[in-house]
């Protein structure tokens, strides 16, 4: 089976116990403004174009088979509309200003690239995290890939949205030890707002997923404007005290992106808020913690 992938980074020491390889799948069902990974949101195979790389030579129009690179009055335009992804312009663009985001990889590929880091997973305790985008809509290739590196004694760990039918979660949990789980907001009308979707499906599946057995870290996204309040994060606080099996909370804090929404030509429509300081941070994890909650920010 193949799965649309966006990158595989290698030791990765944020995304799960011990060092870890995370494989990042593309598209994702939600539209959060303060979305730091744009290239991930759409399922389908598309090219960032980095202007401040780009330094005029036309090779890509050359080689482009449908006119998408234009040059008019010494500025290079891309027309997305006739762009149909084929990559011949990225592989010609020798600057490295245009990239291929959705490359196609079977589960074995995927697993045998995780494998390549097998003694550092042994020696520190990690393993293979498949995150996003939002994973689980690949369920299937996740659920695969997982399978493989099992039978390898690998910790496979999944990051979610939790913005899926409970059917993804049921396709993967025979497979994962851990689940990070991203927990954006209790309030139905500010999730509305803020990421397009409604919570009650990502928090619907939380329940059902804790009474499960598998562990569970949440990861609250922490904005300014949003949820980073004091309310905010006291409401996530009783509510994720209900739940068992919730191993820890991490807070991670918002940061700027706005140079990636441009490369894929996007529009970004996060307001302009400061990144939360260490205080607020610190401040956050202890609203948590005064909920009974291991939080670290
Ligand atoms: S090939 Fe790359 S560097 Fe050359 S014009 Fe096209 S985008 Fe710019
Ligand atoms: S990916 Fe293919 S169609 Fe799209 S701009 Fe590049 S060469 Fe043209």
């Amino acid at each position: 089976m193949k799965g649309r992938l966006l990158n595989i980074e290698r030791m990765c020491v944020h995304d799960g116990p011990g060092i870890r390889t995370s494989i990042y799948l593309k598209g994702c069902p939600l539209r959060c403004r303060w979305c730091h990974n744009p290239e991930s949101i759409s399922s389908e195979p598309e090219i960032g174009f980095s202007r401040s790389k780009c330094v005029g030579c036309g090779k890509c129009a050359e080689v482009c088979p449908t006119g998408a690179h234009i040059f008019r009055d010494d500025a290079h335009l891309f027309n997305r509309e006739l762009c149909t992804a084929c990559g011949k312009c990225v592989e010609a663009c020798l600057p490295g200003a245009l990239e291929y985001y959705g490359r196609e990889m079977s589960a074995e590929e995927a697993g045998g690239a995780v494998l390549e880091d097998k003694t550092f997973y042994a020696t520190s305790g990690g393993g293979c995290t498949i995150s996003g985008g939002e994973p689980l809509w690949q369920a299937p290739f996740c659920a695969e890939v997982f399978q493989l590196l099992r039978q390898e004694g690998i910790h496979c760990a999944l990051d979610t949205s939790g913005a899926v039918p409970w059917e993804s979660f049921e396709t993967v949990l025979p497979y994962t030890d851990m689940f990070l789980y991203d927990v954006k907001h209790t309030d139905d009308l500010v999730h509305r707002e803020h990421t397009g979707s409604s919570n009650r499906e990502v928090l619907d599946n939380l329940k059902r997923l804790s009474e499960c057995g598998v562990p569970i870290e949440i990861r609250i996204p922490t904005i300014p404007g949003f949820n980073a309040d004091e309310k905010s994060m006291a409401a996530m606080g009783e509510w994720l005290s209900g739940l068992p099996h919730i191993v820890g909370v991490r807070l991670l804090p918002y940061h700027l992106a706005r140079s990636k929404y441009e490369t894929v030509g996007r529009p970004d429509t996060m307001p302009d808020v400061p990144p939360p300081d260490a205080a607020a941070m610190a401040g956050a994890a202890a609203i948590l913690q005064s909920y009974g909650l291991g939080a670290v920010a």
